[in-house]
């Protein structure tokens, strides 16, 4: 296949991010260098307002529906037609007791009618907590967790304690606030718990650079009929052949591509190799 030269496809558009949390560190460079644009960084709004980590607001709607809100904020207070938004997930992976992170970097072309995402989405984050009365276990949990490159919040009594402190990245911080924090509690524990937003978190921070390079890989393919970015896959058709018995087993068999604008398809045989390994097959490996 041939394509055109679609270096810089964005070459003249402004593209708003809307955040206060210094997001722009990773996602400009990444974004202005492979598109050309020019990325603007939207503070005029609080985005803590649509959910926090540390629970103080609940997170009303769906990781994908909060990035395509502040993206909305972003071009109706910057005016301009396409924005980016990052929006993170923490909790437990769906089957192994392990922290997990799902970092999503979301694409909006208002002009083109245009919507894609990257992703990141893995255990590589410093997520936790610790409830405890000892000064000494604090500190060892505060070393664990990276601190203070990776800042710490800490309440009394609970992680729902309304006696909350943030922004603690100093030994000195964190002991004035564990005391004031014991002063406060009723139960006799400090809650403490990493804090996840992303410029007092240097892990997650690379996380979103991760999805911000997912999301670039995509933008880059491009339709072999038009030529429009984003040819990205649109379902994954599982049923390869098992190497043993040539029966379909559950590995991928091809990858259906669709353009978002002139609708070609456009199909990918054998992405992870012609036949599945027995281990995969329900036949053979029950
Ligand atoms: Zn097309
Ligand atoms: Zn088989």
């Amino acid at each position: 296949m041939e394509f055109k030269n679609h270096n810089k496809i964005y070459e003249n558009r402004r593209i708003v991010l809307l955040t206060k949390h210094e997001k722009e560190k990773v996602i400009k460079p990444v974004l202005e260098k492979e598109t050309g644009c020019e990325l603007i960084v939207e503070t005029r709004f609080d985005t803590d307002k649509l959910g926090t980590f540390s629970r103080e607001i609940k997170r009303p709607k769906s990781q994908l529906d909060t990035a395509r809100m502040k993206i909305r904020i972003g071009m109706k207070l910057f005016n301009t037609d396409i924005g980016i938004a990052s929006e993170g997930s923490f909790g437990s992976h769906p089957y192994v007791p392990i922290p997990w992170n799902i970092e999503l970097v979301l694409l909006y072309d208002k002009k083109e009618k245009m919507e894609i995402y990257g992703i990141y989405e893995g255990s590589e984050t410093n997520f936790g907590h610790l409830e405890t009365n000892n000064f000494d276990d604090a500190l060892k949990f505060a070393e664990k967790i990276g601190f203070p490159k990776h800042f710490l919040i800490l309440r009394s009594d609970d992680e729902y304690s309304k006696n909350i402190i943030k922004d603690i990245d100093s030994v000195d911080k964190l002991k004035d606030s564990f005391h004031w924090c014991l002063t406060k509690s009723r139960s006799g524990n400090v809650f403490i718990e990493t804090d996840m937003r992303a410029h007092a978190n240097p892990t997650r921070m690379k996380n979103i650079e991760k999805a911000t390079q997912d999301l670039i890989l995509k933008l880059m393919n491009f339709c072999p009929e038009c030529g429009a970015p984003g040819f990205i896959i649109k379902e994954a058709i599982k049923g390869l052949p098992c190497e043993q018995c040539g029966l379909p087993s559950a590995m991928t068999l091809k990858y259906e591509f669709s353009c978002h604008k002139c609708k070609h398809e456009n199909e990918q045989l054998y992405p992870r190799g012609e036949f599945a390994p027995a281990q995969y097959c329900n036949h053979c490996n029950p």
